[in-house]
């Protein structure tokens, strides 16, 4: 019997309609991805755990497994949380939920977000479907790759310095974080509070339009969300007549950015220039020269407050002992994987005392500086545009001896969160046969503009989004 459905290329806003239409029963739909998982996960491995129990009548979607869902093992890719059921569900899930949605599983992450290719899980690697000795990028490579081997429609993310934005670039899709303060965290286990998003992952930039328009809004149980000052819009449209984008002029001199990637990056603006689009410079002078160092500080400074919650007493594993300081010391020695370890080592001493001023103080002004240069750049302008990724996905195992080379594939992406900025990434080509990543980065609460620039390239672009080793 001919499948009700091809996964790998219906969009949720597809699957939506023939639900509408009734052509396709929610349990067809659901069984047709469960079906796709099944052929394709045991190469994969996008999730940690499946969900097969009928919930609402919706759209399926898969969620990564930093974000908590009632009734459903939660381990954010770390053993010490093996085990751990939350009780309650994220104001995210909540969302999705309330909007009929159906949860297909938990997806693959590095241990605590913690990771630019998915390798610091603590249950194994996901691998990229366009070439499955590559990574799919991180921390959440397990949704982006889901998204691209059809085996959910979208999906949810969490982006701290770009584990949505890279691994949708890395794996041909498209991502948005929204702007700090627009998504809830409640119940989305913390890795840096000031840093952390909730984001949608999804093959089209109207499909993650619609499920940026589910999960934002004002949340009374996180006090950093914010009534949003527009309505999210379907973006429509092909034309860029009266937008302004801003390349920032330091794009030009890194060396980090592969030639494949330049050149895939240089097509889309020619593009963007012929649907009308002006493209000008901006000056963004400290980011790439501060952004990674100041993100190194104060990500894991938060980190390692965040992190001494798990003490064995509270959540999933633990290792017993014969006194309780014990019982702690050991439990998180089995319990923390080596990224986290450095992260917390990291984070502790630029919080100690003595060393505070010197370093997390510092960086807190540094991160000023990139507020105000983000701020300045985008006068005037509709969104900043740069390569989201240095590179195309690299095969597994080339960095993971060097944690400096795998910190440096965020070099393009850690600025404007630091600036709490929206970032959109859209697949704008290949090199090496592998997908590039455009960004656009917009004002605070500017996601509309984003949707706007981003869909009116991706339909003159029209990016395929089908791993080529699938198409037929
Ligand atoms: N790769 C960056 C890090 O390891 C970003 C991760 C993220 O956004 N969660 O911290």
């Amino acid at each position: 019997m001919a499948p009700v459905v091809d996964t790998l290329r219906l969009t949720a806003e597809e699957a939506s309609s023939l639900l509408e239409r009734r052509e396709v029963s929610p349990a067809e739909l659901r069984a047709a991805y469960h079906d796709a998982i099944a052929a394709r996960d045991g190469e994969l491995h996008c999730f940690l755990r499946t969900v097969d129990e009928p919930g609402g009548d919706g759209v399926p979607i898969a969620i990564k497994d930093v974000i908590s869902t009632k009734g459903v093992e939660t381990t954010a890719g770390s053993r010490i949380l093996a085990g751990y059921v939350p009780v309650f569900d994220s104001a995210v899930a909540e969302k999705v939920k309330a909007a009929g949605l159906q949860l297909l599983g938990k997806t693959n992450t590095d241990e605590f977000a913690m990771g630019s290719s998915t390798e610091n899980s603590a249950f194994g690697p996901t691998r990229n479907p366009w070439d499955p000795s590559r990574v799919p990028g991180g921390s959440g490579g397990g949704t982006a790759a889901a998204v691209s081997a059809g085996l959910a429609p979208w999906g949810l993310g969490s982006d701290t310095g770009g584990s949505i934005k890279q691994p949708s670039a890395l794996c041909g899709n498209v991502g948005l974080r929204p702007t700090y303060g627009s998504v809830s965290r409640y119940g989305v286990v913390a890795f840096a509070s000031s840093l952390d998003q909730i984001g949608p992952v999804a093959k089209t930039v109207r499909d993650v339009a619609l499920l940026y328009s589910i999960v934002a809004g004002r949340d009374p149980r996180d006090s950093t969300t914010a009534e949003l000052p527009e309505t999210p819009q379907l973006p429509e449209g092909d034309s860029l007549a009266g937008m302004r984008l801003a390349v920032p002029k330091q794009v030009g001199a890194l060396e980090a950015i592969d030639p494949g990637v330049r050149s895939a990056f240089e097509g889309a603006l020619e593009l963007a220039r012929e649907l009308g689009a002006e493209v000008r410079e901006c000056d963004l002078p400290l980011s790439y020269r501060y952004g990674m160092p100041c993100y190194y500080l104060v990500a894991p400074a938060e980190a390692s407050s965040n992190l001494a919650r798990y003490d064995g007493v509270r959540y999933g594993l633990r290792t017993s002992a014969r006194s309780y300081d014990e019982m702690v010391e050991r439990t998180r020695d089995d319990g923390f994987g080596p990224e986290p370890k450095r992260r917390i080592m990291l984070g502790t001493y630029a919080l100690s005392a003595g060393y505070y001023d010197a370093y997390y103080v510092q960086a807190q002004k540094v991160r000023t500086l990139l507020i105000r240069e983000h701020r300045e750049a985008l006068e005037g302008v509709d969104a900043i545009v740069t390569p989201t990724s240095p590179t195309v996905a690299f095969p597994l195992g080339d960095k993971t001896a060097d944690p400096l080379a795998m910190y440096a594939c965020d070099l393009l992406t850690i600025p404007s969160c630091l600036a709490g900025l929206p970032g959109l990434s859209i697949p704008c080509g290949l090199s090496e046969g592998l997908p590039v990543g455009l960004q656009l980065i917009g004002r605070q609460f500017g996601e509309n503009a984003l949707f706007h620039v981003g869909h009116a390239l991706e339909q003159a672009l029209g990016f395929d989004t089908v791993p080529t080793r699938w198409r037929t």
